[in-house]
């Protein structure tokens, strides 16, 4: 039989726990999942591609079943070079449904990828990297949006 791989896409800048439950359930629908960080030169970030594969490794550690990856240029190539039938993606509302779509029947033109979907948790629908950063450098509390090793990295970055 063959594997049945997914990988989950993403900035990962950083990794929070919306990401984490995406990931973790991902994990237990398919064989391996290869979780993937776009390396986006265009893109200013905090978090360097090395720190956030570094972040990324340690937090999924629990998951026997999931390994990390950078990537540059087409998800859809970066399946085709692993073997990987499924990109696999948390929808947090429908505003994220508009892009999503595209994107999936993009790349199912492109290539034979499929892409599930999976309901973000209730509990991490208003959750982005993003506004972790934002919410982190004014000295907000993040604890509980963002698992420990990410907490602690954001604490040396940005200071508090
Ligand atoms: P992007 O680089 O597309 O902004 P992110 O790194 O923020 O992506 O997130 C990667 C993917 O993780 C998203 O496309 C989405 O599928 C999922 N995701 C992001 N935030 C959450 C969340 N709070 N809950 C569940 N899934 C999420």
């Amino acid at each position: 039989m063959t594997t049945r791989r997914a990988v989950c896409p993403g900035s990962f800048d950083p990794v929070t726990n919306g990401h984490l439950d995406i990931i973790g359930r991902a994990a237990r629908l398919y064989d391996e999942v290869v979780v993937a960080v776009l390396i986006n030169k265009t893109k200013s970030s905090l978090f360097t591609v090395d720190e956030r594969v570094d972040l990324l490794v340690e937090c999924t550690a629990a998951y026997p079943n999931v390994t990390v990856d950078s990537f540059h240029g087409l998800i859809v190539d970066f399946c085709r070079d692993h073997g990987i039938q499924v990109i696999a993606k948390g929808l947090r509302a429908v505003s994220d449904f508009d892009y999503e779509l595209k994107m999936a029947q993009m790349n199912n033109g492109l290539a034979d990828v499929e892409t599930l979907f999976m309901p973000t948790s209730p509990l991490y629908s208003f959750l982005s990297s993003s506004l972790v950063k934002e919410v982190a450098t004014f000295g907000g509390d993040v604890s509980g949006l963002v698992p420990d090793p990410v907490l602690q990295r954001l604490r040396e970055k940005l200071g508090g």
